[in-house]
């Protein structure tokens, strides 16, 4: 039987870089796409020597032949808030035509798709936790419309390309996700409060931190993924932990498991910042038999070698 092939977009990412390790230890052959504006070829360097991986820097929003393929998943984008407000225009791109030309590919090879999509399509939510049946609460032109719409606007894509097209597609709804190889400068709160705790300085929390999030650990995330992947789900799905913490909460756990004597300050919240956020991963649960595993005390736990070194490399560099 011959190797069975997958192209991943965003393949030198923070989830995309997991999710090539992930497809490798399932036999796959992988082709990670990128362009390396929020990637970092040192989430695949470990990779360099694997016949079975190939990399392959260039915009996938032009058209490519990329050769035979079994799977395409599509995960190019900035994810981050600072990210994707300073690459406003780059990110509704990914969001458009990056999704034609991956769902292209995936009809031309008969392929099947998987699309990245975000808890961000639910907006600042109305209805908590939430579930997939949701239809949320998106400002269509504040700051963070860039990367909500472009999701919003995938998923009808990808929802289209299967009606007219019969692409056999998935949508994974990611939550808040953290731990090794995100990049420590990209603004989120968990990479801003390590970076701030491992150097001492106050942890910056937005608004008065009573604002939730739940944070879903890299290993569980991409395990919900893979399910997914492998499932014949084409409705979306949420994929991420249940456990909802405040911000306030979030630093104080931070500044535990780091040992730090940093203290907190409280600054302006960024506009639009989502007041709650928690999936209901009921459907996730009976359809793919998936359960996050690790809570937040032992994942900051599991990312605190990470951190500390991207830290200290930060410093000197
Ligand atoms: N946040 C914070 N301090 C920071 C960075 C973020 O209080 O240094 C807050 C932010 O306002 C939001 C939450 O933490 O309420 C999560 O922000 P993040 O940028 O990680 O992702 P989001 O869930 O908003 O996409």
């Amino acid at each position: 039987m011959s190797q069975r092939r997958a192209l991943v977009t965003g393949g030198a990412g923070f989830l995309g870089s997991h999710l090539c390790d992930a497809l490798l230890a399932e036999g796959y052959q992988v082709v990670a796409a990128v362009n390396l504006l929020t990637g970092s070829l040192e989430n695949v360097a470990h990779l360099r020597n694997d016949a079975r991986f190939e990399f392959a820097e260039r915009d996938i929003c032009e058209p490519a032949e990329w050769g035979a393929l079994d799977y395409v998943f599509h995960f190019a984008s900035p994810a981050s808030p600072v990210d994707y407000v300073k690459y406003g225009i780059e990110t509704l791109r990914v969001g458009s035509t990056g999704t034609f030309a991956a769902l292209e590919t995936a009809r031309r090879c008969g392929a099947k798709f998987m699309m990245a999509s975000t808890s961000e399509c639910y907006g600042d939510p109305l209805v908590h936790p939430q579930p997939e049946s949701y239809w949320g609460n998106v400002n269509p032109i504040g700051p963070r419309s860039v990367y909500d719409e472009a999701k919003r606007f995938s998923e009808a894509v990808t929802a289209a390309y299967r009606r007219h097209h019969r692409v056999n597609t998935r949508i994974v709804r990611i939550f808040n996700t953290y731990g090794p190889r995100m990049q420590l400068r990209d603004g989120r709160v968990i990479p801003n409060f390590m970076w701030q705790a491992l150097r001492g300085e106050d942890l910056t929390v937005y608004g008065d931190g009573s604002q939730t999030r739940s944070f879903c650990y890299v290993s569980d995330e991409i395990d919900g993924i893979v399910r997914l992947a492998k499932s014949d789900e084409h409705d979306p799905v949420n994929v991420g932990n249940p456990e909802e913490f405040t911000v306030l909460e979030c630093a104080r756990k931070v500044i535990a498991v780091t040992g730090s004597r940093s203290k907190i300050k409280f600054e302006a919240l960024p506009q639009d910042d989502p007041k709650q956020r928690k999936p209901d991963i009921t459907k996730a649960r009976r359809l793919l038999g998936w359960e996050p595993k690790v809570d937040l005390d032992n994942g900051l736990r599991l990312s605190l070698e990470y951190f500390r070194k991207a830290a200290l490399a930060g410093s000197a560099a």
